[in-house]
């Protein structure tokens, strides 16, 4: 099938679907979003600055209809997801979201009901347009960098004032091998300094549940679950998090989980390896004084 991939300029996200690209049949087309070089070697590469997805959507379907491609690659954040939905309606084509598993077959599952199923879906012919959850595929690797044709948008509607970057302190989530969560447990925005500390011994990231999120102990940005973040970290420390389904859609690829809680029926014990049945304020600071010793 005619693939396109359409993102940002980020090697990892572009490598996961031309992964997703090529299980489907030949290596896609990228339409690149943004400035700089593009990473990989592609048969086609477009380009644009513009990323609103609104100001997008006219240029991109006139290019999927001018190349005929059938099938529409996109990574299941923020910006693919605006894409997604407007592309589809504009093209008059199905979207399937937060697809986890492609097979040649043209078959893909993505998790419904909050996570709590998986569905299968068959890619019918024509247009179909995908967006691809996070982590769940290996990033092909990119080599060399590709000439790309520009692609002009024509009388945006909408215009970006400014674009201010929110500075985050330590190891990013989406990159972080160990992730140290906290959840409405945690009883208080001071209480996270335990578990930053822990995070610092650790190399990790510190993430939260929605719960802590909800409380405005940290911010919507170290959220993790459905409406959060997808994280798929090697070993996930959920720490006084009850274990929701909409918190586990967000840890689903994490390798190892280990839990700590004080309520031994608490739902994060089955998704756990391992599970500590006690108070945080216990447990945590007995593991940080052996990993001090550790080290
Ligand atoms: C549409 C929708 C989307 C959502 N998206 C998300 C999402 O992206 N991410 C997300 O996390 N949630 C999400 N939620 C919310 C989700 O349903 C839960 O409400 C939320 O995850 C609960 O957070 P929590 O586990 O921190 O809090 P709680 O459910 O209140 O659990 C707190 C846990 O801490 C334990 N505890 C208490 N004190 C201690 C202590 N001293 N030591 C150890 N353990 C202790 C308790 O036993 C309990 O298990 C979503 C909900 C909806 C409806």
């Amino acid at each position: 099938m005619k693939t396109l991939i359409i993102e940002k300029i980020e090697p990892k996200i572009i490598g996961e679907l031309v992964t997703v690209g090529r299980i489907l049949g030949e290596t896609p087309d990228l339409l690149a979003i943004g400035q700089g070089e593009i990473p990989g070697t592609f048969n086609r590469a477009f380009q644009c600055r513009e990323t609103i997805a609104a100001n997008l959507v006219d240029s991109l379907a006139e290019l999927i209809q001018k190349n005929a491609y059938q099938v529409i690659l996109l990574s299941a954040t923020t910006l693919g997801s605006e894409i997604a939905g407007r592309l589809g309606a504009r093209l008059k084509a199905p979207v399937l979201s937060e697809v986890i598993e492609v097979k040649p077959d043209m078959t893909v599952k993505r998790p419904v009901y909050g996570g709590k199923a998986v569905a299968e879906y068959k890619i019918p012919e024509g247009h179909v347009i995908l967006t691809i959850r996070r982590k769940y595929f290996e990033p092909a690797l990119l080599e060399g960098t590709s000439a790309a044709e520009a692609l002009t948008i024509e009388n945006p509607s909408i215009t970006l004032l400014s674009e201010d970057q929110i500075q985050t302190q330590g190891v990013r989530l989406e990159d972080a091998e160990i992730i140290v969560s906290g959840g409405r447990g945690m009883g208080d925005s001071g209480n996270f300094e335990i578990l930053r500390e822990m995070a610092g011994l650790l190399n990790a990231a510190v993430g939260a549940s929605r719960g802590a999120v909800d409380e405005g102990w940290v911010p919507q940005t170290m959220q993790v679950g459905q409406t959060g973040n997808i994280v798929a970290p090697a070993v996930y420390f959920a720490v006084g998090i009850s274990g929701a389904s909409q918190h586990l859609a967000g840890i689903a690829n994490a390798k190892c989980v280990v839990a700590v809680n004080k309520d031994e029926e608490a739902n994060i014990f089955k998704r756990a390896r391992f599970g500590i049945v006690s108070d945080y304020r216990n447990f945590i600071p007995v593991l940080i004084r052996a990993l001090r010793e550790e080290q």
